[in-house]
């Protein structure tokens, strides 16, 4: 039984989150840039919740779209019948999407979307005749959610290896990282193609007509602000298309305007075959998630009157009505407010403010792109994660929410910030390294 009086017990299983031994810090509410604590303190979005509130909170019309949508249409089923929201959501996102994405599919999260763009992918070499092609291709230091898909392309190990075998045929190439771990704070190294590389040298290993699709998020969020080297992803595409393999862009973190383009594919120039989203289609208020497909290949795999005995797919609240009015309150504020393009306006302004923290004691890389940030530290020997973990804990009193992975602090707030409230985190960022032990 859930003992929903004790919150010790309550928060663990929910957050399934070892760091949190003590009783849980919680929000009770939000406005825009902040959160209000339960024991009724402001605290600074630094990271737009989960990379996924990139409007900020409690704006007008997306609440109001949701109040609406419960009221009028609450559910409809995703099968055999459909809602004018979903359609109309379809068609308002390929606006944004780039060329030729021009078909999109619904799920209610970006683990799920992974799942989907791979299943894609696979379905589509079938339809192609190239059944053979059944490889996967990640990257190590990737991460696409918590599904067995999504953790067998993966490159975090301690996340699948006790799941055993996951998803067979799969491979990871190398990360983009630490190479030459400090050329980032300086600038874009130029050594991307070299390092795509890796690409053939795996398709090489296991024959390249075997491999269905590569996935790769632009920037490697979770793992650490990853930016890759320049070329990097252009080289991908061009080994991708020598060899008949797909290129899947995980965008759940850089989609909807966090590098200042709608999408990272806008920003690198360089078009996926299949997009994968979720986050910041909503403001992250409600579950959902959005694969786009080129059309050639929804024809493929989707034309045909075997399609539904070969491909069956699809959710129980695949484009609910509700989370669709969500997202199409999203769209309306982020074009309303030039949000999708408004981290360009501020990454200069960005970038400078995190570069003054070089030279702070641990602070041995920085790394910016668009509006997210990285700030890397030097472990304490033996006990990794607890330099930063502790930034963290002093951060939240000082009222800024940051976030950590390992030593690495990531920075990514709603795309509403102003300039005052950069140096507020940046300010008080140099207050608390300054004095971490
Ligand atoms: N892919 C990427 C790149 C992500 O950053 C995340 C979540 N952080 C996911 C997939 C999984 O998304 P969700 O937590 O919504 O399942």
């Amino acid at each position: 039984p859930v003992r929903t009086n004790n919150l010790e017990a309550f928060w663990m299983p929910f957050t399934a989150n070892r760091q949190f031994k003590q009783a849980p810090r919680m929000f009770v509410s939000a406005d825009r840039m902040h959160y209000t604590t339960s024991d009724g303190r402001q605290v600074l979005d630094g990271t737009a919740g989960l990379w996924c509130c990139n409007a900020g909170h409690n704006r007008p019309k997306i609440v109001e779209a949701i109040r609406q949508q419960a009221g009028e249409l609450d559910y409809a089923p995703a099968f055999q019948m459909g809602h004018p929201k979903a359609f109309e959501l379809a068609s308002r996102l390929t606006q944004i999407t780039p060329e030729g994405f021009d078909h999109v599919f619904f799920t209610n999260s970006g683990s799920e979307s992974v799942d989907t763009a791979l299943k894609i992918a696979i379905a589509y070499q079938r339809a192609k005749g190239q059944g053979s092609r059944f490889r996967l291709i990640g990257r190590e230091r990737g991460y696409h959610g918590v599904n067995f898909g999504g953790i067998s392309v993966g490159g975090i190990v301690t996340n699948r290896k006790m799941f055993g075998t996951l998803l067979t045929g799969v491979d990871h190439m190398r990360h983009t990282h630490d190479l030459d771990r400090n050329a980032y704070t300086v600038g874009e190294p130029e050594h991307g193609a070299e390092l795509a590389d890796d690409l053939l040298r795996i398709a090489t290993l296991h024959d390249p007509s075997t491999i269905a699709a590569v996935i790769v998020e632009p920037v490697a969020g979770s793992t650490g602000v990853l930016v890759p080297p320049k070329g990097y992803l252009k080289k991908l595409r061009e080994i991708c298309d020598q060899h008949g393999i797909l290129l899947i862009f995980d965008e759940v973190i850089t989609g909807y305007g966090r590098l200042g383009t709608p999408f990272a594919a806008d920003y690198f120039g360089v078009t996926p075959d299949i997009m994968v989203t979720a986050k910041g289609l909503t403001n992250g208020v409600i579950p959902m998630g959005a694969v786009f497909v080129k059309k050639d290949i929804y024809d493929a795999f989707m034309t045909g009157p075997e399609h539904l005995i070969e491909f069956f797919h699809g959710y129980t609240y695949s484009g609910n009505p509700i989370a669709s009015a969500a997202a199409l309150g999203t769209l309306d504020t982020y074009q309303e407010e030039g949000l999708l393009t408004r981290a360009a306006e501020l990454a200069p302004y960005w970038a400078d403010a995190l570069h003054s923290l070089k030279g702070l004691p641990h602070v041995i890389d920085l790394r910016s792109i668009g509006l997210i940030g990285a700030i890397e530290l030097e472990p304490i020997a033996g006990l990794p994660t607890k330099r930063a973990f502790s930034a963290f804990l002093k951060a939240y009193d000082a009222g800024l929410l940051i976030r950590t992975t390992g030593d690495i602090i990531a920075l990514s707030p709603p795309l509403i910030i102003e300039k005052s409230q950069i140096d507020f985190i940046f300010d008080t960022l140099k207050d608390i390294l300054t004095s971490l032990d």
